[in-house]
């Protein structure tokens, strides 16, 4: 089940790849004209903070490829209990540019809210990257109940946020790492449905051509996975339904479990998204989300890991 470190993407490329799928997109359901108008600016701005970490500008991670390996065929991801400064200057700003997005395209009074409290400086913005980057998505409805602020729209923007620093620690730490080497056969021995950098959930599976590949909703890591029981809880009984909500697109179908009441999309794909457009096809495959909904099943929760 081997683990995928994309080819690296130029500025250009990533652009015009997320322009086509825009394009499709909107000549297929321009009702989504808003919504892919929100979009365009909120990755924009990811790929700017992006860029700014190219090129290893940001402070490498060192963690020995021995104590990852050990790591990884635990089942622990790389990142979980590890103390890492975050770049908080150079993300605040973008922080700041993707809530005034959000609440100018729609976010509402709750997004207002969410900015005033940014730019009046009432949130302790580091401590908040932090605990995106930790995953720690408890520790933080916990904070945005007690600040009176909305959870989820406060995760959305520092998700967004935090993901180019996520996705550069993935360059950093796995990009390079030669199959045959320790590190390499651990990444590729991994069966478990979380990522093995940040232990996110994946947003969907790419299917290139019967090859089922996860996709960090965080990071956009890559990695293949065999077997049909349900990422999250393990479960491969009865409990388990495929379903193809269009049947006009059969390549696009939602598999639900009944034990955990977890889903999970996959889109048939030509390649792999480059970071950040998992975005796109997460966007573009919402009435997948919809028909889960419908069954009663929802994305789980982040999975937790014991901190050392
Ligand atoms: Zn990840
Ligand atoms: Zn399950």
């Amino acid at each position: 089940m081997p683990y995928a470190a994309l080819p690296p993407v130029t500025r250009a490329t990533r652009l015009a790849l997320a322009d086509a799928r825009w394009g499709a997109m909107l000549a297929a359901r321009p009702d989504l004209a808003p919504a892919v108008a929100l979009q365009r600016t909120l990755i924009g701005r990811v790929i700017d903070l992006a860029d700014s970490f190219e090129g290893g500008r940001i402070q490498r991670l060192s963690l020995p490829q021995r104590y990852l390996t050990t790591k990884l065929r635990s089942g622990i991801p790389a990142l979980t209990g590890e103390p890492i400064q975050l770049p908080v200057s150079a993300i605040a700003p973008a922080l700041v540019d993707l809530s005034r997005a959000l609440a100018e395209g729609g976010g509402g009074a709750a997004t207002q809210e969410i900015l005033r409290a940014m730019e009046g400086g009432r949130l302790d913005v580091g401590a908040l990257l932090v605990l995106t980057l930790r995953r720690e998505q408890g520790a933080l409805r916990a904070f945005a109940t007690k600040a009176g602020l909305g959870h989820d729209l406060l995760w959305l923007v520092l998700d967004l946020a935090v993901s180019p620093f996520a996705h550069a620690l993935l360059d950093g730490l796995f990009g390079a790492v030669p199959a045959e080497a320790p590190l390499g056969a651990a990444l590729d021995e991994w069966t478990h449905g979380y990522c093995p950098l940040c232990g996110s959930w994946p947003t969907l599976i790419e299917d290139l051509n019967g090859l089922r590949r996860l996709r960090c909703s965080f990071c956009a890591a890559a990695w293949d996975v065999a077997g049909r029981a349900c990422l999250f809880c393990g479960e491969s009984g009865e409990t388990r339904a495929t379903l193809t909500p269009d049947p006009s697109r059969p390549g696009r179908t939602v598999d639900l479990c009944g034990t955990c009441r977890g889903y999970v999309k996959t889109m048939d794909s030509e390649a792999s998204l480059p970071f950040p457009l998992v975005a796109l096809a997460d966007l573009e495959s919402m009435d997948l989300d919809l028909a889960a909904m419908q069954h009663g099943c929802a994305r789980p929760t982040i999975k937790q890991f014991p901190r050392r």
